[in-house]
């Protein structure tokens, strides 16, 4: 059997700090889900996660980008993402074709999501699955460093 956690890689250019981000990837997914998480860097715009299906063996794919600036910057886009990543692994996060569900329950039509634009920004980020991502933003990179520092980290290796 294969070590529970994420199964992390990266695509394109590899980032500086690679292993520093993998390691906080396989850090805040834990042991409870093996996702599979292939990460890319990009220089700006928004970060976003991606997800394929139901793949095989009850493994899930995602495709993660982020904004790789300097590593505290990093870790921040990072928490973000890999903060739906574990929303859509707990269940948390759904959508069937025409609403997106929030812990089993229809929350806004796929319709209504897609029609929020800029105007509406402050709307999206009050949407309950991104409120809690932008807390990880906050919480997340302090906790890894805390544990870091505790030296735990070859628990998880990279
Ligand atoms: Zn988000």
């Amino acid at each position: 059997m294969s070590k529970p956690g994420a199964i992390v890689r990266f695509t394109g250019k590899l980032p500086e700090n690679s292993d520093v981000l993998a390691g906080f990837v396989r850090w805040m997914v834990g042991t409870e889900f093996s996702p599979k998480i292939t990460l890319k860097a990009r220089k700006r715009f928004t970060g976003h996660t991606f997800k394929f299906g139901h793949a095989v063996k009850r493994t899930r794919s995602y495709a993660v980008h982020f904004v790789h600036g300097d590593l505290s910057d990093s870790l921040h886009y990072l928490a973000h993402e890999v903060q739906h990543v574990l929303q859509y692994e707990r269940g948390h996060l759904a959508n069937t074709r025409t609403h997106i569900l929030w812990h089993g329950e229809p929350y806004i039509t796929v319709e209504a999501y897609k029609a929020l634009g800029v105007a509406e920004f402050a709307t999206y980020l009050a949407l309950p699955w991104e409120a809690e991502a932008k807390q990880a933003e906050v919480t997340k990179p302090h906790e890894f460093v805390r544990w870091v520092k505790a030296g735990r980290r070859s628990e998880f290796g990279s």
